[in-house]
């Protein structure tokens, strides 16, 4: 596929890099596709960072037909810029796609044009410690029509955002809530998409779980409220008598890049990974009996969180008195040591750009 670019005449002041939290800054130019019936996917380009002009009748606004993703570009020491599993990335896009009868995009020519408009934002990517560049694909729906059936007309579009380190105050863990009353997915649903309903949906516990003064909800299962699901937008570890367990993915579970990374780098280095289903009362009894190490999330945007407190109804757990463990810290140092190009790349999931 050929892609055009025009320039923007406009650009911005870049920030500078101290200046950077999460998601606040867009670079000047964007990537674009347009889908039609006729044409399939068409006129992929890079274009000036501007508004959308969409009639209300859209249909996303109406029904959230609407899928996304989210990956990152890092500039490692010697100055050059590499992504991170881009690939699995864009595969996953494409789950997404076919959950939410969005048509499928060609990934290695999207990704081709990705990396033109990386090079093109090449100074826009942030060089201190722990920053990086993050990256936004989405697809909305956008056929004028309050009918409800899947969009004839789709667009594509990828934004980028250069963001601040996760931790500039250190690796400190989290505090999560665990919500009994709320679900986040449920068997036959949509939880393996990364669908843009299910972020509105989750708000709710979210924001009632801040005014408890805790930072993330832990989901369990929508169907017996039992076992554990992830945590906010992230997947969830335990440590347990030294064996790193996750869920197993169940079909209402994300399947998350860095979940996948976590488990392959802690295998490679000598630990024990199940991938399980896990109830809450297990996690319970096993805090109880002193074999609960460690807790952490693990997501793009943190890459490994770990976490200090778990509420569950009247149980409080305090793991390793609140402070991150050994594997959380062996795991975010390898994976974020390969991202930044400082680690050796044995799984060849950094591709320089
Ligand atoms: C994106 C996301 C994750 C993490 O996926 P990564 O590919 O590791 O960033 C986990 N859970 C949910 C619900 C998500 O949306």
């Amino acid at each position: 596929m050929n892609i055009s670019f025009t320039a923007s005449r406009h650009p911005k002041k870049k920030p500078e890099d101290h200046e950077l939290s999460f998601g606040t800054r867009f670079t000047d130019h964007m990537l674009l596709m347009d889908y039609s019936l006729e044409k399939g996917w068409h006129d992929l380009r890079i274009v000036p960072y501007d508004n959308f002009s969409l009639p209300p009748s859209t249909t996303v606004f109406h029904y959230g037909q609407a899928i996304f993703e989210g990956l990152k570009a890092y500039r490692r020491k010697d100055n050059q810029i590499q992504l991170f599993r881009a690939k699995d990335n864009f595969d996953r896009f494409n789950r997404s796609a076919r959950r939410m009868c969005i048509p499928e995009i060609e990934r290695d020519s999207v990704l081709d044009a990705l990396k033109e408009l990386i090079r093109i934002e090449e100074d826009w990517v942030p060089s201190s410690h722990g920053t990086s560049l993050y990256i936004r694909p989405t697809i909305i729906a956008t056929d004028p029509f309050l009918g409800i059936r899947a969009s004839h007309t789709y667009l594509f579009f990828t934004i980028l955002s250069p963001v601040g380190a996760y931790y500039p105050e250190g690796f400190n863990p989290v505090k999560i809530w665990v919500t009994s009353e709320y679900v986040r997915a449920v068997p036959g649903g949509v939880g393996e998409a990364k669908t843009a309903g299910n972020y509105a949906a989750s708000l709710y516990a979210s924001e009632k779980a801040q005014k408890e003064g805790y930072t993330q909800v832990l989901w369990l299962d929508g169907k017996e409220h039992r076992y554990i699901e992830e945590v906010g937008s992230m997947n969830i570890f335990f440590v347990i008598n030294n064996t790193i367990v996750t869920p197993e993915l169940n079909g209402s579970i994300l399947s998350g890049v860095t979940r996948n990374t976590v488990i392959q780098v802690a295998r490679k280095n000598g630990l024990s990974v199940s991938e399980k289903r896990i109830s809450i009362d297990e996690i319970c009894e096993a805090h109880e009996k002193g074999e609960l190490s460690e807790a952490f999330g693990s997501g793009t945007a943190a890459v490994i969180s770990p976490v200090g407190t778990i509420r569950y109804k009247d149980h409080i757990l305090t793991i390793k008195n609140g402070v991150a463990g050994p594997i959380s810290t062996m795991l975010f140092d390898e994976i974020t040591g390969i991202q930044y190009g400082e680690k050796e790349d044995s799984f060849q999931w950094t591709e320089i750009i």
